[in-house]
């Protein structure tokens, strides 16, 4: 450790989360280094965040000549990387106006407030959102209301009224919890943090065909989907459906916080003063956000993205099959491996000490995420670290 470095005092955070007593102090793509100079592979990579690895040229790049340039004129002014952001997503998706903010809670908190407005203007006043059980949408009052996590109905109580939960996968209860109080439905394209559980095209589908027939808003959080995590720019074009709303979040700045809410033109109907954040739409992280979608839509880049998940898929199906473990999910470069045992928790820290980051979403199941430009070497490394890890723990 360096004599300059910072005593190790944690106590002075909020014990939000269990950590390691490690302090990481660089990154460098797929590959993060603590202070005693210790590598790890990362296949967290800041919770799928850093689509482009760990400080990335042309994000850190962007930055530096955006904060020299123009930090945040405040949202009341027009500001160039902001409107080119909007050009850019708008562009490449069904969608027709854009509205920045910093995380996928406060997207998602927009997308909540953009349909219930919807609901005034237009369904007399309906206001319920359904949303899944075992969903995932944020951490604020409202979107942990509309999450489905276990436990997550009494831990702040009382909860934001108007989200009934359907199951996931699973049209008819959907259907059966429709009136006329029912503004719009709010999915993820893929469960997250339920462990990688992927919607059926049927199902997708099915809603899009439901919320037609009941005028209702299909509402994508692609917070962790979109932005190339699956292999494409957004996952819902996978199943051939579009959405009236979408939010972006984790990959959009290349680990710089930006989000987005975007909305077809005949749903974005936030009056003036509805709707705003001190720091929305800032020209700082907008600048991060228009140098990751131009590396996201650069030739090959997806295709490659998309390689790379399939090495890491067939690597996981051969461990599994390997150590009689359970399913491998795979979405692109977004994948779980189901342990069939509940110790997940054990893995992750076994993995750490051996030199590669994981995350356990479930106690049952491990996901991984690594950056989309990672190499083929890293993954057969990583996978090779992951073997040693299994072998000890058999
Ligand atoms: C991470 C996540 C969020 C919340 O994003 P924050 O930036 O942590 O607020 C919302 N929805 C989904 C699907 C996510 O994965």
């Amino acid at each position: 450790m360096p004599e300059t470095a910072a005593p190790f005092n944690p106590s002075s955070l909020m014990p939000i989360t269990p950590r390691p007593d490690l302090v990481f102090v660089r990154g460098e793509g797929a590959y993060l280094f603590d202070r005693q100079g210790r590598r790890y592979l990362d296949w967290v990579q800041g919770w799928a965040v850093n689509c482009l690895g760990h400080a990335p040229a042309a994000v850190a790049q962007a930055l530096c000549q955006q904060a020299r340039t123009l930090i945040n004129p405040s949202p009341a002014f027009y500001n160039e990387p902001a409107m080119e952001l909007a050009t850019l997503l708008t562009r490449h998706s069904c969608f027709d106006q854009v509205f920045f903010a910093s995380s996928g809670a406060e997207a998602n908190e927009g997308a909540i407030k953009l349909a219930r407005k919807w609901g005034q203007l237009h369904k007399q006043g309906a206001f319920e959102i359904i949303t899944f059980v075992n969903g995932f949408h944020g951490r604020t009052l409202a979107t942990m209301s509309a999450s489905g996590k276990p436990g997550w109905d009494t831990m702040f109580a009382p909860q934001v009224p108007g989200f009934p939960k359907a199951v996931w996968n699973d049209l008819a209860s959907v259907r059966a919890l429709i009136h006329d109080k029912t503004v719009a439905v709010m999915l993820e394209p893929v469960q997250g943090e339920a462990g990688v559980m992927p919607a059926d095209a049927a199902f997708f589908q099915g809603l899009r065909a439901l919320c037609d027939a009941h005028g209702l808003l299909l509402i994508a959080d692609e917070v962790q989907t979109g932005c190339g995590r699956t292999g494409t720019l957004f996952a819902h074009e996978q199943y051939g459906v579009e959405p009236d709303i979408m939010t972006l979040g984790k990959g959009l700045g290349g680990g710089a916080p930006l989000s987005a809410l975007l909305a077809k033109a005949d749903v974005a109907c936030f009056a003036p003063g509805e709707q705003g954040g001190t720091f929305c739409g800032n020209p700082l992280m907008c600048a991060a956000g228009v140098a990751v979608m131009h590396s996201l839509l650069a030739e090959g880049f997806l295709a490659t993205a998309r390689q790379m998940g399939a090495q890491l898929a067939e690597g996981l199906r051969q461990l599994s099959r390997e150590f009689g473990l359970g399913e491998v999910r795979a979405r692109g470069l977004l994948l779980a491996l189901e342990l069939g045992h509940e110790r997940a928790a054990q893995v992750v820290t076994l993995a750490c000490e051996r030199g590669l980051l994981l995350n356990a979403p479930r106690a049952h199941c491990l996901r991984f995420m690594p950056a989309l430009n990672t190499r083929a070497q890293e993954v057969t490394q990583g996978l090779d670290l992951l073997r040693g890890v299994l072998d000890e723990l058999r």
